[in-house]
């Protein structure tokens, strides 16, 4: 253990366990540790940093913003909270071409948190308004770590230790059409879900199933949330994972890359939705604040002036392909840069500790499935250079010995 991991276990609560590395600098997709240790991250700060590491770009805008202006709370606004608002509007509209019927009128509006937790904590609150109660979410979501947030994930062990959580949440199989028309009734608020389940481990609901929880919530007058934390921003090779289902959600919840690392989450109301709270209704003091406004700006100048999405789903695909081609991995699934994959056995944590032995950061988010979600700016030759790898990290990790199965 070094120095630092040391200071780290005597001051830090334990709530992620030990730190596998200590971090001291990065560049692009790859990271150096406090050993002089390089590796890749296809990790990417858990599907963050879109444009990597010390992006010029990123360091740019928020130098700029905050030698100008750095803070004002939200008795006052600033020009990159706004324009990042309109930005994502555009995005949202734009990226759908609506082939459902009943959807949301054009307009909507934005309110901005700081984290993904706290996007749907304010889309929870807003639910509330609708005059109704009940919530359908489903088994294996995530949605962060508030109350609000547990309350909608169905994981006993996540849930049990805290509750009472806020109730009238039914939680339903993923991808199930029957069993969301059965839970879905004249009371419900809203569905969430997300498009792709990502802390499980990469499951795709499918655009059919999009389709049907979109006019199922219509019928029944309930609002249609999606939590694209994980996956929107590009992460999916598209602006946001649903959009090739072509529905047009009420709520749609972002974080995670949507300022490449700055602090940031965001509810994005469409239709009449979006003019649900009213002053006193919700807040937050730093949320929206210029300098994260203007990171997620640069974040999006980026990615469309270097065509990072249509990179992310090229290499995303490239990479899915050279995966599979091991017959240990029994499937593939995600879309662009959110990889996930599955084992022919249980050895998720031996692929993730001989990754790094090898130089490269993956996630095993279950014991048999292993997650990549790295930078967007990741290179062909990175890529290139896991998948020479691969083979040999599987080798290693099926040549261990598997620990008893505990009873
Ligand atoms: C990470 C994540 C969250 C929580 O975001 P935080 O920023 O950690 O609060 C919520 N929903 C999804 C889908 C996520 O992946």
């Amino acid at each position: 253990m070094s120095e630092l991991q040391e200071r780290y276990a005597a001051s830090m609560m334990n709530t992620f366990g030990p730190p596998r590395l200590a971090l001291v600098r990065g560049e692009g997709a790859v990271v150096w540790d406090d050993q002089g240790s390089s590796y890749v991250d296809l990790l990417g700060g858990i599907a963050v940093n879109a444009l990597g590491h010390a992006h010029p770009a990123l360091v740019d805008a928020v130098t700029d913003q905050l030698r100008t202006l750095g803070h004002v709370s939200n008795f006052f606004t600033t020009e990159p909270q706004v324009a990042l608002a309109e930005k994502l509007l555009d995005l949202l509209h734009s990226s759908v071409e609506p082939v459902e019927t009943p959807r949301p009128s054009s307009f909507g509006k934005v309110f901005f948190a700081n984290s993904g937790a706290e996007a749907n904590e304010a889309a929870f609150k807003l639910t509330r308004l609708t005059g109704r109660t009940h919530v359908v979410a489903m088994e294996e979501g995530f949605h962060g770590r508030t109350m609000g947030a547990l309350a909608l994930t169905s994981k006993a062990a996540y849930r049990e230790p805290f509750e009472p959580l806020p109730g009238d949440v039914t939680f339903v199989p993923y991808g199930d059409e029957a069993a969301l028309r059965e839970a879905v009734t004249d009371r419900t608020a809203a569905v969430v879900l997300e498009p792709l389940q990502g802390e499980a481990g990469v499951n795709p609901a499918g655009d059919d199933y999009l389709r049907a929880v979109r006019q199922v919530t219509t019928e029944h007058g309930a609002l249609l949330w999606l939590d694209e934390v994980q996956t929107g921003m590009g992460r999916s090779g598209a602006w946001f994972a649903h959009a090739s289902s072509g529905i047009v959600p009420d709520l749609v919840t972002v974080a995670k890359g949507l300022a490449g690392g700055i602090p940031i989450g965001a509810l994005i109301a469409l239709g009449e939705a979006a003019d649900t709270f009213g002053p006193g209704n919700h807040g937050t003091t730093f949320g929206g604040n210029p300098v994260s406004a203007r990171a997620a700006l640069a974040v999006i100048e980026t990615i469309e002036r270097d065509g990072l999405l249509a990179h992310a789903a090229g290499l995303g695909a490239h990479l899915r392909e050279g995966l599979l081609a091991d017959d240990r991995v029994v499937e593939v699934r995600g879309s662009g840069l959110l990889v996930g994959l599955t084992l022919t056995e249980p050895r998720a944590p031996q692929v993730y500790q001989h990754a790094f032995d090898a130089g490269f950061i993956v996630n095993p988010p279950t014991p048999d499935r292993i997650r990549l979600a790295p930078p967007l700016v990741l290179t062909r030759e990175q890529a290139d250079a896991f998948l020479a790898a691969w083979p040999g990290i599987l080798d290693a990790a099926y040549a261990e010995q598997l620990p008893e199965a505990s009873s």
